[in-house]
């Protein structure tokens, strides 16, 4: 591949708008991702980004995509979009959003998102005017385009952010549909810091003779990260964590735990012993968690206990401290949950709490990253080890059926398997399933029972993940 040796945002052929963007937003010169990256976009190639978490990404594909969408003479129809970025959270989602109006600030481009959470009759009106830049979680994406709120049928520019985590979410599906609306030619670009084997097929089905730019190995953590792990018992967790958190007063920390039950009791129980302590996870309100958002950013809450739906590309600047209280079921997100903070060439800290039941996942965690996680106290006996190091498969295989990321309803809804899923909307739809014969494989059940025999809504909500894993795995 070509070798750049771009080290000023001018050498790039960007425009003076973006350039004078790029200059108030303070970035003084591309990072490594950024310098690689935009170069190869300009020309038009499909890229596949790898980059450490924290490393500027967004700008890496936001600038060249700015400085294409001010090359278009004509201005947006009606409910046209013209660049398509999907992410799979919300939050990411309103983020990126957020970036990309800061970049076309003074280029007079219209920049939209579509989440879930949010009125869809305001993102509906908005989208009617037009639009340069669409940002969106899938889910809320198909929603509007089945109700022919937007077009996508002249995007010519698409970006998947954490590619890999919409793999994982099984929105794959979503994914090819929404590919299958948009024009041609089309540039695509995908990004993450992290890639599990998957994502290679990801990058068959939608980009066209890429170009991998692979800034650092992917899985490492940024290098100004200090990990450490404490051995510990689960119930003498919430001890240590207080202990760690007032030692740190002034430090910024966010907390991560596995579910959204474990989340709120411990962001509750931190509250009543009087730390500025948030959460956000699955069961709260699209308010609620931009307002928790908002507070840990503006410093009114030092503390947020979260699910793995804040694991992923927010950026929040001066994030010292990643607590991994329960440790991440898949080792990947280890790494994106500790990326929260050393970000921008910051330094951070990365504390793991691991019980017993958690070595299997611990030892993962090293596997991946190549290193042996610095022991901050107790200790685990070769005993302990040996015993409990066969539960990493067992977790792993419960986490599989029962995920706790519940970031957008409608992404839920997509993750199993797209529209057959949605209840009927037109009277007659609603007939045929009614009167829909009974599935014959599933007719074991007793006779007369009150149930009907047709597969319930569980078990085909989990048939339809099972195929979404399938096809992901073929890369179809
Ligand atoms: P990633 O997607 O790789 O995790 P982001 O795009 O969220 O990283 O960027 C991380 C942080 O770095 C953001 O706060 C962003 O404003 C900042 N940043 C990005 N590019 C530069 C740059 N060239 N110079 C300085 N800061 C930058
Ligand atoms: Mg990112």
């Amino acid at each position: 591949m070509k070798e750049y040796i771009l080290n000023k945002f001018e050498d790039f052929a960007l425009a003076p708008v973006i350039l004078r963007a790029v200059s108030e937003l303070g970035f003084d010169k591309p990072t490594p991702i950024q310098e690689q990256c935009i170069p190869l976009a300009l020309e038009g190639h499909d890229v596949m980004g790898l980059a450490q978490t924290g490393t500027g990404k967004t700008a890496a594909f936001g600038l060249p995509l700015s400085q294409h969408l001010m090359k278009v003479k004509d201005r947006p129809k009606a409910k046209e979009a013209r660049a398509l970025i999907l992410a799979p959270t919300r939050e990411l989602a309103n983020q990126i959003a957020e970036n990309l109006r800061a970049y076309v600030h003074h280029a007079h481009l219209r920049v939209n998102v579509v989440v879930g959470g949010a009125s869809i009759n305001v993102q509906r009106q908005k989208l009617g005017r037009g639009t340069d830049i669409l940002v969106a979680t899938p889910g809320r994406l198909m929603d509007l385009v089945e109700r022919k709120a937007v077009y996508l049928d002249m995007v010519r520019y698409l970006v998947l952010d954490e590619a890999d985590q919409m793999l994982d979410l099984g929105f794959i599906h979503v994914l090819k549909e929404i590919a299958s609306m948009l024009g041609e030619p089309r540039q695509t670009m995908l990004f993450s810091a992290t890639m599990p084997t998957q994502i290679k097929q990801l990058s068959k089905a939608f980009l066209n003779n890429p170009k991998t730019i692979s800034v650092s190995p992917p899985g490492k953590a940024a290098d100004k990260i200090a990990q450490s792990v404490h051995f510990i018992g689960n119930r003498t967790k919430a001890d240590l964590l207080k202990e760690c958190l007032a030692a740190n007063k002034d430090d910024i920390s966010l907390v991560f735990c596995r579910t959204k039950h474990g989340s709120e009791k411990l962001k509750k129980h931190l509250v009543e012993r009087g730390f500025k302590a948030g959460s956000i996870h699955g069961n709260k309100s699209q308010g609620q968690r931009d307002r928790a958002i908002r507070e840990f950013k503006s410093g009114e809450i030092k503390i947020l206990v979260a699910t793995d739906v804040a694991a992923r590309g927010i950026d929040i600047s001066g994030v010292s401290h990643v607590y991994n209280y329960d440790l991440p079921e898949v080792a990947e997100n280890y790494v994106h949950r500790i990326g929260r903070t050393a970000r921008a060439g910051r330094s951070g800290e990365a504390v793991a709490f691991c019980s017993p039941a958690e070595i299997g996942l611990l030892r993962a965690i090293e596997k991946l990253m190549g290193v042996d996680i610095k022991v901050a106290s107790g200790e685990m006996s070769e005993q302990e080890e040996k015993l409990n190091i066969g539960k990493k498969k067992r977790v792993r295989n419960r986490v599989k059926k029962k995920s706790d990321f519940r970031g957008d309803k409608r992404a839920k809804q997509a993750l199993k398997g797209a529209k057959e899923d949605r209840p009927a909307r037109s009277k007659h739809k609603k007939v045929r399933r009614k009167s829909s014969p009974p599935n014959a494989t599933q007719g074991a059940k007793p006779a007369g029972s009150k149930k009907s025999s047709k597969p319930s809504r569980k078990q085909r909500l989990r048939a339809r993940a099972n195929n979404a894993n399938k096809s992901a795995n073929k890369g179809a």
